[in-house]
């Protein structure tokens, strides 16, 4: 297809906004109507009628599967050439540069990356270090706050600065300090790593800004709402010379503002780059009318957000079904014998469905009916196969020989097979490396050196020697003879055949699975002309989201959460266990804070928004949770909905569910049209707690509240049905939230 035809392919606005390359142009439009589509047809524009080196086009994408989709559909479009565009996650993008620059950072460039396993065990080793009482703090809850940081620029310096006479907080930035010692001390980079000494480098550097300013003229961004601030610092850090900046994204799909995504750097795009065109497209062309108009309805409901109404010239489509079931074993029943029906009659294909849920923990029912009925699935996300036993056994193994300086890998594959080396020798093998300043692995090699190191040093001698001796072979051997080296010589698989049972076939499967990717990657390297180093390998098993191992030609239906299914579509979506509770989630109902069931409802909008053709939501009236049985009103989103783009079908429960209980009786979409002052009213229906007859807190007290921590309650007002308690809190600022759910203490 020649370019022209291309954009002929285009409505009027997206055409304009694909010829428009110079300068700064935001596109803001909602779900469905072609921004991602757009960004591919500017980049063969580019390309093609600018006669721009593709060299010189940076376009950042969500997941690495977006980035190959974009590559090949600009391909498509614009023949050869496409394949020197720089189509990446910003995490791959951070990593290709800094394996060129890192050592200026004072990292080498063969840096390792941690994944969140790798995250914990270091926390672990702080909290020991620390002797921190695992009653008040969670490693989790540490790291959390370290990524918020990173997220935000914040250096455990500043992080100290800030906390001032805090301890708890004094505590959390001497953790985060420590942390990063011992990660340079590996030589190893979080994920958020990637971005913050990204932007350090360039910062501080401004001969290699300057050089990628050169490099990347052209920078696009897919899913722009989601951006972080370090990721908005690094993208304007690189446009600041040219300027050609074209960031595409939907305030009403920002989902990940509690991993510190920033929806300022949409909303006030403009105010940084005042010179910018603003693009908007409101033409839907994924969805049929009936299910555009169910999103419609919903999202209405949120205060927050910049007004927009989509359309679609799609069919009317059928209406949105609705169902609702005793538990949730039945709820899973329906769904797989609704797939098996619509592949029967040749309506779908497998790979055309997909099950959307709030938490990976709900998969597990559905994988069980899928067993049964012989429906094949692929779970995206949940338990990730890079981060099964042996699989990280074998890779611990191929990082060591690659990186000897990631002490995790060493410490982790030292008695992979048992080789008698206590924790004691162990222990003193490490408080040596920690007093010489040495990597775990340097210390094993000058073993005799270690105090009171005793008869384990001959059982270290043999270990070091077996790691020296495959690390020269692997010199001269591809990524799967070296791994296959490892699996012999270790005996890994001998010991797995010999357990036999069902759980040591399953591994062995698993490191098959492994050899077929060590394949795979050495026939892609070859193909782009790369050399298929092991460095190369780790890399990028390292940044592999789970979704990227989708394979598009494989029949088979996909389980994902809704934060998964950001930006793909699909004919056939069923949202599963939409009940208050499981969908908005317990936490953001009693938060107290209404952004919180805002965030929970656009991320309704995305998954309503990937269905093409059938849209299906299903509740079950109790449900197994964490091994309790809860009992859940059907989800507030669903009650968004009006009746008639509903169908309540028969379910296969005995009685129909009243109509009244689940759907509400007008269009809140229409009314809020007709009336903006409607929204805080709808607002508060969220909110069905009766209003306490007093409140043992007054104006100018000092109260708790459980997230936010101790702020001065400014203003109480009533609103309706609760008091409105608006609170400056020392950590987050002012809050509005009412009374009944934010329970606040006073102290
Ligand atoms: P999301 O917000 O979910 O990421 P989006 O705005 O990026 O959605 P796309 O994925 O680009 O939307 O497009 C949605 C669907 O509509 C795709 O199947 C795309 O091919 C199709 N589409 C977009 N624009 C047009 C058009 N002008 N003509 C025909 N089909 C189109
Ligand atoms: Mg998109």
């Amino acid at each position: 297809m020649s370019i022209h035809e291309a954009l002929d392919t285009l409505n009027p606005m997206q055409r304009e906004a694909a010829v428009h390359t110079e300068g700064p142009l935001l596109i803001l439009a909602g779900a469905g109507s072609g921004k991602t589509r757009v960004l591919t047809h500017r980049i063969a524009y580019l390309m093609e009628e600018k006669g721009v080196n593709p060299w010189n086009i940076l376009a950042i994408t969500f997941t690495n599967k977006a980035a190959n989709e974009m590559r090949e559909r600009v391909n498509r479009i614009a023949g050869m050439g496409a394949e020197s565009v720089w189509v990446s996650t910003f995490h791959s993008a951070c990593v290709r540069i800094l394996r060129r620059h890192i050592e200026v950072l004072g990292f080498s460039s063969n840096f390792t990356i941690y994944d969140a396993d790798d995250q914990k065990t270091v926390m672990k080793e702080i909290f020991r270090k620390f002797d921190v009482n695992t009653k008040i703090y969670k490693e989790r809850a540490v790291l959390g706050e370290i990524s918020h940081a990173k997220d935000e620029l914040i250096t455990p310096e500043e992080l100290e600065l800030n906390a001032g006479g805090d301890p708890d907080a004094r505590k959390i930035a001497g953790m985060y300090k420590e942390y990063q010692s011992i990660l340079r001390g590996n030589n190893a980079l979080d994920f958020d790593d990637l971005i913050m000494k990204t932007v350090e480098l360039f910062q501080h550097n401004p001969d290699i800004l300057d050089y990628y300013q050169e490099r990347f003229r052209y920078i696009m961004v897919d899913e722009y709402q989601d951006t972080n601030t370090a990721q908005f610092k690094l993208v304007s850090l690189l446009a600041e010379k040219y300027k050609n900046l074209c960031v595409v994204g939907d305030d009403d799909q920002s989902i990940y503002r509690f991993r510190g995504a920033n929806i300022g750097n949409i909303l006030g795009f403009e105010k940084v780059f005042p010179e910018a065109k603003v693009v908007r497209l409101e033409q839907n062309y994924r969805s049929t009318k009936n299910i555009l108009n169910a999103a419609n309805e919903v999202i209405v409901h949120n205060t927050e957000r910049k007004e927009k109404t989509l359309w679609t010239e799609n069919e009317e489509g059928d209406k949105v079904h609705f169902r609702q079931f005793n538990n949730g074993f039945e709820e899973a029943e329906y769904v797989t014998g609704e797939i098996m029906q619509g592949r029967r009659s040749g309506r779908f294909q497998y790979k055309d469905c997909a099950v959307l849920y709030r938490t990976n923990a709900q998969s597990r029912l559905f994988e069980e009916k899928f067993l049964l009925a012989n429906v094949p699935y692929k779970i995206v996300g949940g338990v990730n196969f890079y981060a099964r036993k042996e699989i990280k056994d074998l890779l611990s193994y191929l990082k060591t020989i690659d990186n000897a300086s990631d002490d995790l890998a060493v410490r982790r594959i030292l008695n992979v097979p048992k080789r008698g080396i206590g924790a004691t020798s162990i222990g003193r093998v490490q408080d040596y490396a920690d007093n010489m300043n040495l990597s775990f692995y340097d210390a094993l090699r000058v073993v005799e050196e270690v105090p009171s190191i005793g008869r384990a040093a001959s059982k270290i001698n043999d270990f070091v020697s077996f790691i020296q001796g495959l690390k020269s072979k692997a010199e001269a051997y591809t990524v799967r003879e070296t791994l296959e080296e490892v699996i012999e010589l270790t005996g890994y698989v001998k010991e797995l055949e010999a357990e036999k049972t069902e759980e040591a076939q399953a591994r062995i499967e698993n490191i098959d699975e492994l050899i077929s990717k060590t394949e795979s990657f050495q026939e892609a390297m070859e193909e782009a002309g790369q050399p298929a180093t092991l460095s190369a390998f780790l890399e990028e098993i390292a940044l592999v989201a789970d979704i990227d191992s989708v394979d598009p030609d494989q029949d088979y239906v996909l389980l994902m959460t809704l934060h998964s299914a950001k930006g793909l579509e699909f004919p056939n979506v069923f949202i599963v266990g939409m009940e208050d509770g499981v969908f908005p989630g317990y936490a953001s109902i009693w938060s107290g804070d209404p952004s919180d069931i805002e965030e929970e409802r656009r991320l309704c909008y995305v998954g309503i928004t990937r269905a093409m053709k059938e849209l299906t939501l299903t509740c079950a009236k109790q449900r197994m949770i964490r091994g309790e049985t809860q009992y859940n009103r059907v989800s507030r989103f669903v009650r968004e909905v009006p009746r008639e783009l509903v169908d309540l079908g028969h379910t296969i429960q005995e009685k129909k569910p009243r109509v009244d209980d689940i759907v509400s009786p007008k269009s809140a979409y229409a009314q809020m049209k007709m009336n903006f002052q409607a929204k805080s009213t709808l607002q508060k229906k969220d909110f069905t707690v009766k209003k306490a007859d007093s409140l043992d807190y007054g104006e100018g007290d000092t109260v708790r509240h459980v997230k936010f921590g101790v702020g001065i309650v400014k203003n109480i007002a009533d609103g309706g049905r609760d008091y409105e308690v608006t609170v400056d809190f020392d950590k987050v600022g002012v809050k509005k939230m009412f009374a009944g759910f934010a329970k606040l203490k006073k102290i």
